[in-house]
């Protein structure tokens, strides 16, 4: 599609730019021996070329008036430059001076008009014998010629039966002189049209390629890393620049006084400075198929050509001209040859710039031909008409230049595109990434919940296991270890504090035969009743009742003298006593009873709580042994 449709736009600018162009039909008679007959044409009708065999008078500058007392040098073949031809021999040298004439029949007196193309390098034309134009000052010598360029359409009457131009040109400024291009007869009016045609079209590319040069700077300005475009933007100016001197030469036109010199300069600069830059331009876009080399050579060769072109005069740098042409043309070979292995190897967006570089290449070929000394006279004259024209590498170059713009706008296109989809795309994904964040976040949270919960548990397990493992899980009392632990601290407490300490000692009596009799379980049930007593005799919170083994208990009384010890013990034997719990194999009773030993010690740093409980255990087996059911102090 993308294709068609630039197809499609070549055909139509193909039909537009044929449309414009200035060709006139090709006129069947020529001049003979000097003289043309046009006695059987309607001339206001048609545009005349004066082209065939002109009188040549070199070296010659003669009035219409004596002319016939010149010298005829040849019959010479009229346009072409005078280098071309041959006097005696010899070729004729490109400086000099020569007068042309031309003689044509007509049938009737009317206004006609010629048009008269850029002579080399300055003219005086009279028509029937009077002056009616000029460029420049025809002179014998360098010093005394002033060069112009000055394409003109002039008037004058034609005269029934013979009319006769006579020409004077000098030329010591180009390398090659006289006319290059044929000379029109025809009505004003037709030849003023062609000529507006011409420049119209001429002012037409020269704007378009500006602003497309223009364009592509800005291009360049916004985009430094882009060179390719710098290089193609300058070509476009050099290009639309060059426009201006070619064909109808509208510098000309629009300004009159334009020095000769200053204007040729111009010209050929554009044509210096724009070979290389061209090349830059295809070396910038596939730089592996244009060798840095060669970009090299051509940037040195159009360097020093630049610098001839604006130090030396005219005539000198034209005689190196055709080295530069030379040159040109195997440079274009080289492009060609480059481009189609770029094609071959399917590169990006090779195709548009290949069909540029093609109409460029071939449009560029024709006006160097054109130009060059090397067309001649015998030359097909379909190839001549081809080639005709030296504005050909304008219109190759709007070519090129539009199907770059094509490349460019679409490759804006499709970036624009691709930055719209990759930024959906991000914004796609930075939704996902919120919501994905919020549930990883959840997610977290609720992990961190449980942990927190199970620690909660955790932390109530471990409490648990701890005070398991500080109880007596039978009696709930506190067990043995603990007791260890903290009889030590309690000792130091009262070492500080100078206070007494106490421990009753307690074993039931007979308890061996109980379980006997009532069985273990039962004496489990009896040892948790006797712990129950335990616990509520207790009047401190600071009192400590442990089960320290089997039936036997301690009651650790801090800060307690003897006194309120003995007492504690008698409280514990009441309570027990009072619990009746029947004990049938008994010795001494018929209920539960046990026998306490009492110790209380002033505790100091050289005793320790071990002395303590085996003092109470000795009070203990006392108690025992004076027959069980009392309490027995320890004596010192
Ligand atoms: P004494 O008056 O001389 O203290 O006589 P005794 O029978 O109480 O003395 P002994 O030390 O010979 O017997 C202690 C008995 O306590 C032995 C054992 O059957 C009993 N006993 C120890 N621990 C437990 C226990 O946890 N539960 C039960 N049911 N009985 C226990
Ligand atoms: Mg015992
Ligand atoms: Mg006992």
């Amino acid at each position: 599609m993308y294709k068609f449709r630039i197809v499609t736009l070549l055909l139509l600018l193909t039909v537009f730019l044929s449309g414009c162009s200035t060709q006139y039909a090709q006129f069947p008679s020529r001049a003979q021996s000097g003289l043309l007959d046009l006695e059987q044409y309607q001339l206001t009708d048609r545009i005349v070329p004066l082209d065939g065999e002109w009188e040549f008078y070199w070296n010659q500058l003669l009035q219409p008036a004596k002319i016939s007392q010149g010298e005829l040098s040849a019959m010479v073949t009229f346009p072409s430059s005078w280098n071309k031809y041959q006097l005696d021999g010899e070729k004729v040298s490109g400086f000099g001076y020569a007068t042309y004439r031309l003689r044509f029949r007509t049938t009737q007196e009317e206004i006609l008009a010629l048009k008269i193309p850029k002579v080399r390098t300055a003219y005086t034309l009279w028509m029937n014998g009077e002056e009616i134009a000029d460029a420049g000052v025809v002179g014998v010598s360098n010093d005394t010629m002033t060069p112009q360029y000055k394409p003109q359409i002039v008037s004058f009457q034609s005269q029934t039966g013979e009319n006769e131009i006579v020409i004077q040109m000098s030329n010591f400024h180009m390398q090659s002189g006289g006319l290059l291009r044929s000379i029109l007869l025809g009505s004003e009016e037709a030849l003023l049209a062609l000529r507006y045609r011409g420049l119209a079209f001429e002012l037409f590319i020269c704007g378009a390629l500006s602003m497309m040069g223009i364009y592509h700077l800005a291009l360049f300005l916004f985009r430094r890393k882009d060179k390719s475009a710098l290089f193609f933007g300058i070509f476009g100016i050099l290009v639309a620049i060059r426009t201006l001197f070619i064909g109808e030469s509208f510098a000309f036109f629009g300004f009159p006084e334009l020095s000769f010199v200053i204007a040729r300069k111009m010209q050929t600069l554009t044509y210096y400075l724009g070979t290389p830059i061209i090349f830059l331009f295809f070396r910038e876009m596939f730089p592996t198929f244009f060798h840095e080399k060669v970009a090299r050579i051509t940037l040195l060769v159009g360097g020093i050509y630049t610098v001839a072109v604006i130090v030396t005069p005219v005539r000198i740098y034209t005689a190196f001209n055709s080295i530069f042409q030379i040159g040109s043309i195997f440079l274009m070979g080289y492009i060609f040859l480059a481009l189609i292995r770029v094609v071959r190897d399917r590169e990006k967006n090779s195709a548009l710039i290949f069909l540029g570089g093609l109409s460029l290449l071939v449009t560029g070929l024709m006006d160097i031909i054109t130009l060059s000394p090397w067309i001649s006279n015998g030359w097909p004259a379909l190839l001549k008409e081809l080639i005709k024209g030296e504005g050909n590498s304008s219109t190759g170059q709007l070519i090129f230049t539009i199907l770059y713009s094509l490349l460019i706008a679409k490759k804006f296109t499709d970036s624009l595109e691709y930055k719209t989809v990759m930024s959906e795309k991000l914004t796609e994904i930075n939704s996902q990434l919120d919501e994905l964040v919020l549930q990883r976040t959840e997610a977290l949270t609720e992990a961190n919940k449980q942990v927190e919960f199970q620690n909660l548990k955790l932390a109530q397990v471990n409490e648990e296991l701890q005070r398991l493992s500080l109880k007596d899980p039978l009696t709930g009392l506190w067990n043995r270890r603990h007791y260890s632990k903290s009889v030590n601290l309690e000792w130091q407490r009262c070492i500080e504090l100078q206070k007494s300490i106490s421990l009753l000692f307690i074993d039931v009596d007979f308890f061996k035969n109980y379980n006997d009799y009532y069985g273990h379980s039962a004496g489990d049930d009896c040892l948790i009743k006797i712990a129950e007593v335990l616990k509520n005799t207790l009047e401190h919170p600071s009192d400590m009742a442990v089960r320290y083994g089997g039936e036997e208990f301690i009651v650790l009384l801090k800060e307690t003298e003897r006194e309120e010890a003995l007492r504690t013990a008698g409280k514990i034997l009441d309570e027990i006593a009072s619990c009746k719990i029947p004990h049938e194999r008994s010795a001494i009773s018929d209920t539960i009873t046990v026998s306490i030993g009492v110790a209380t010690v002033l505790p100091d740093y050289k005793s320790d709580p071990e002395y303590l409980l085996k003092a109470a255990d000795q009070a203990l087996y006392r108690a025992k042994n004076a027959g069980r059911n009392q309490i027995c102090s320890a004596d010192y």
